[in-house]
């Protein structure tokens, strides 16, 4: 490459890297702005109803009458929770509820289990309560309850708002021995989760995971070794029938995120650099097709999770477009970290410590591994400052329960958040 080759490449990365900072503060700015939209549920269609929350009482009552010890307490729990069910309750996240709660999408799941295997849906039950009320009081449990993987780190869209479109993450992606993730590497992980008893993987972080060509096998290795509830994102972009029907004839009890954040086709690839927004409605449609015909019974579901951070993004209009295409809807408003901001110091150069005398959940609830076996906190910090180890070499029991990861829980819980760099840039708590 001539010398001019050079510095003409030099100033499009340095271009790119000032408008996608540019961006960022745009985003952040109007978060900051727009409270609105808090948390808008279309809840997973099930048929749950109070027989059925009986059914699992009665299960819960047969399982102590028999003598069941290890967590027995939490079943009592659960047990006393659903006798006075409230019906209404819509939104499995429950992070910020006071006490215990479970979606109607998850009592749905509990019953599935409970009609298949029993012992399952006793083992449901005791994760999602240790999740959400555990992790919320920051209870360090022995191993990572939701451990999230990273099939690639590549992605083929550039959305405005994500990692992807910061030149720097392509710097990391070009620069990446490895960018998809080994499947030695992957059997090494999902092997200890299992046999830790882990009920959770997440495939999430900062690319499209159905890119990986092994990312159906995942699925299955997952699925076979007793993983509950596995869940991954999409764009939806590279759906095919053989896939779909890969993913259907898996019977879990997977669910499928569809990444979208409009109703209509401009609004949509404005944000979304590189999608077709009919090829990707024609994709889900297929699904819903494939699903419905051939295997009426599976206990999928599909959900749209809509982020706002612009003005002509219209949640109720999406609402109504994507509702009857996907099991469940919800939109929120980003926050400041999901706009692509949170390596920006403020205009004064100083953190913005946005939260800093708050203990970040995240620390106590997951862990990402990311393709290349780098372990991480969360995927807000999309370039790793905080890492803490690699699975190659290192057991997740090891890192969860290691220095690092507990030299960051005590610098959060005794107010030294702000010596944490993300972590002083993060509104996470
Ligand atoms: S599809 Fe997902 S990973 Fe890819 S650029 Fe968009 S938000 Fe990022
Ligand atoms: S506070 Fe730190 S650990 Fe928590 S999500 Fe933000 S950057 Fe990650």
């Amino acid at each position: 490459m001539s010398s001019d080759d050079k510095d003409s490449l030099k100033k499009r990365r340095e271009q790119a890297l000032v408008e996608h900072d540019q961006r960022a503060r745009e985003i952040t700015q109007w978060v900051k702005e727009h409270k609105g939209v808090k948390g808008l549920v279309n809840p997973y269609v099930t048929s749950v109803t109070p027989d059925s929350v009986n059914e699992i009482i009665a299960a819960i009552k047969q399982e102590l009458e028999n003598g069941r010890k290890e967590d027995a307490h939490i079943l009592l729990n659960v047990m006393s929770y659903l006798q006075s069910y409230d019906f209404t309750t819509a939104d499995e996240a429950g992070q910020n509820t006071q006490g215990f709660c479970l979606a109607v999408s998850e009592v749905g799941i509990a019953l599935r289990h409970l009609r298949i295997n029993p012992k399952n849906a006793m083992r449901y039950l005791i994760y999602r309560y240790k999740f959400k009320t555990l992790a919320n009081r920051l209870a360090l449990f022995d191993f990572v309850p939701v451990l999230h993987l990273e099939s690639t780190m590549v992605c083929n869209l550039r959305c405005i708002m994500c990692y992807q479109s910061d030149p720097k993450m392509q710097g990391e992606i070009n620069s990446a021995r490895v960018k998809t993730m080994p499947w030695d590497l992957f059997t090494k992980v999902a092997d200890e989760a299992a046999a830790r008893g882990c009920c959770a993987v997440v495939f999430a972080g900062r690319g499209e995971p159905t890119l990986n060509s092994r990312f159906s096998d995942m699925l299955r290795y997952c699925h076979d070794k007793g993983i509950l509830d596995i869940k991954f994102n999409t764009n939806a972009m590279t759906l095919t029938e053989a896939k779909v029907r890969e993913w259907l004839s898996l019977g879990s009890f997977l669910t499928i995120v569809f990444s979208v954040d409009a109703a209509d086709k401009e609004t949509f690839e404005k944000i979304r650099i590189g999608a077709d927004f009919d090829k990707i409605v024609s994709n889900i449609r297929m699904f819903n097709r494939i699903r419905r015909e051939e295997f009426p019974d599976s206990p999928i579901r599909t959900r749209v999770n809509m982020v706002t951070f612009r003005d002509d993004q219209d949640a109720e209009k999406a609402r109504a477009f994507w509702s009857p295409l996907v099991d469940e809807f919800s939109a929120r408003n980003a926050t400041p970290e999901q706009s692509g901001s949170i390596y920006q110091y403020g205009p004064d150069g100083v953190p913005l410590n946005i939260a800093p005398s708050k203990t970040c959940s995240q620390l106590f609830g997951h862990l990402y591994v990311w393709a290349d076996g780098t372990v991480n906190p969360c995927e807000d910090d999309y370039l790793s400052h905080l890492r803490l180890g690699n699975a190659r070499t290192e057991s997740i029991y090891d890192i969860w329960n290691g220095p690092k990861m507990m030299q960051l829980r005590i610098a959060h819980m005794s107010g030294r958040r702000s010596v944490c760099h993300p972590c002083n840039n993060c509104s996470r708590c």
